[in-house]
């Protein structure tokens, strides 16, 4: 029973993102491909919001990191010195009777050899090696081959020299990037949760290595002050001390962020200590002006990383699920997205009473919202249907307020507001609305 209304939940969840706009099956008009996700208005405005509020929290409000936008196709020499050619692999398993492919760790322990689809026997696990490769240029040989990125910090890695001459950054300092990553997951599914094509927030921080516990904790208490702040249910939140054997290749110690999704308790970040894997392997060094192991200064040092890293999908399903809420007091269920208002998408919506009223009408375009659009951008204007109907729109959209222009606007030059949480209304300068929502934005 529990199974079902989590199934039921994640379906409500599914639908309502493509009806309202906020995501689609990717390539749907060519009967998708599995995998891949395109986002709408509503869903891009919302991912906007996350991938702003992270960069003004981890990298533009410091003085101590530094972005980067690298290109997606790398020289694949990178990805042989990071070790993702040799071992960025997953154990897969195929079925002998229906050929469906599942990764072997996902499956349960008692029933691995049999087909979780067909009940058919399972063949032996293989490393199955998740980047996509492709041919860069005309000829195809192995010269000429590249992988899609399956993490942005490679990226960073990279850039770690051009950045240091640039920039002359002190040690500790980090740098960041936002970005898309490829995985050929063997098993994509659970909506945004596994997908091929996804986005990554990603921070190298370097620091000496004496230095690495303090920086791990330091940034454990960021990650998830970022997550309480932009509205994760953090009731919802583990914290996952990875064990050692389950380590990926890089990582010396990793805490994995998990969350309750209706499918099962699953990671939704992670934080590693990766030693100096990365640089060691890169042959990138640093010259620190501490006097650091040997007392002298100008030593060559190999700095280590503390990396937190994030998927923006998983951030926007988490976020997603933590704001639906049903409201069953009344006579039917209200369901509305309870974000907190400077992570909705829209911010207000503007509406006259009655759209055959002339006068209404120009006063809620031209006083009320010409001048928030402009200012707030996250504006919307909507005269279709009663005003019940924009109402419950805008609540399942997650508006925090709806704003009406009404026959007494047109004397008093005030507005009703009406708040999405509670419902309730009160009546507002139009003078005072653009304080209004500012003191309401933090
Ligand atoms: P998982 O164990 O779920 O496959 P992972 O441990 O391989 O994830 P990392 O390599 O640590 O993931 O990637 C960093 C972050 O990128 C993850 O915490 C997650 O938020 C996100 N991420 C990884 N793989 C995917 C995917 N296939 N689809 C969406 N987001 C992903």
């Amino acid at each position: 029973m529990a199974k079902e209304k989590e199934n039921e939940l994640m379906e409500k969840v599914v639908s309502l993102c493509k009806r309202r706009g906020f995501i689609f099956q990717g390539s749907e008009i060519y009967g998708g491909l599995a995998g891949t996700f395109d986002y709408g208005d509503l869903g891009g405005e919302l991912l906007h919001n996350i991938k702003n509020s992270w960069w003004k929290k981890f990298v533009s409000s410091r003085r101590d990191m530094y972005g980067i936008r690298a290109a997606i196709l790398m020289n694949s020499k990178v990805w042989e010195a990071s070790g993702h050619v040799a071992g960025f692999a997953d154990p897969m398993v195929e079925c002998n009777k229906c050929k469906r492919r599942f990764r072997a760790d996902q499956l349960d322990p008692n029933l691995q050899e049999i087909c979780p689809e067909c009940n058919g026997t399972l063949g032996t696990p293989r490393q199955f090696n998740m980047m996509f490769k492709t041919q860069i240029g005309a000829m195809e040989d192995s010269s000429s081959t590249v992988y899609l990125r399956p993490e942005t910090a490679q990226g960073i890695f990279s850039n770690f020299k051009n950045t240091v001459d640039a920039y002359h950054p002190k040690l500790p300092f980090g740098m960041a990037q936002i970005g898309k990553a490829f995985r050929n997951e063997i098993t994509p599914r659970d909506f945004i949760f596994r997908c091929r094509e996804f986005e990554q927030m990603e921070i190298e921080y370097f620091v000496r290595e004496a230095d690495w516990q303090k920086y791990f904790e330091y940034f454990k208490d960021q990650m998830n002050e970022w997550m309480e702040d932009i509205g994760i249910d953090m009731s919802k939140v583990h914290e996952l001390e990875v064990a050692k054997e389950d380590l990926a290749h890089y990582s010396k110690r990793t805490v994995d962020f998990e969350f309750d999704y209706p499918f099962g308790k699953k990671e939704l970040f992670g934080l590693a200590y990766r030693g100096n894997f990365d640089l060691t392997n890169h042959k990138l060094e640093y010259v620190d002006d501490l006097p650091a192991q040997t007392g002298e200064i100008g030593e060559k040092i190999i700095p280590h990383v503390i990396e937190p890293s994030f998927g923006v999908d998983r951030a926007f399903l988490a976020l997603f699920l933590s704001a639906y809420t049903e409201d069953d007091s009344g006579e039917e269920t209200r369901v509305f997205l309870k974000f907190k208002p400077k992570m909705a998408p829209i911010l207000a919506c503007v509406s006259p009473l009655l759209k055959n009223k002339p006068e209404l009408v120009e006063y809620a375009e031209m006083k009320v919202f010409a001048p928030l659009k402009s200012e707030f951008g996250r504006i919307a204007y909507d005269d279709n249907g009663n005003i019940g109907k924009r109402y419950r729109k805008q609540d399942e959209i997650g508006t925090p307020w709806c704003i009406v222009v009404d026959f007494d606007t047109l004397t008093d030059d005030s507005v009703t507001i009406r708040d999405r949480d509670t419902g309730t209304q009160e009546r507002v300068k139009v003078s005072d609305l653009s304080k209004f929502i500012k003191e309401r934005l933090d």
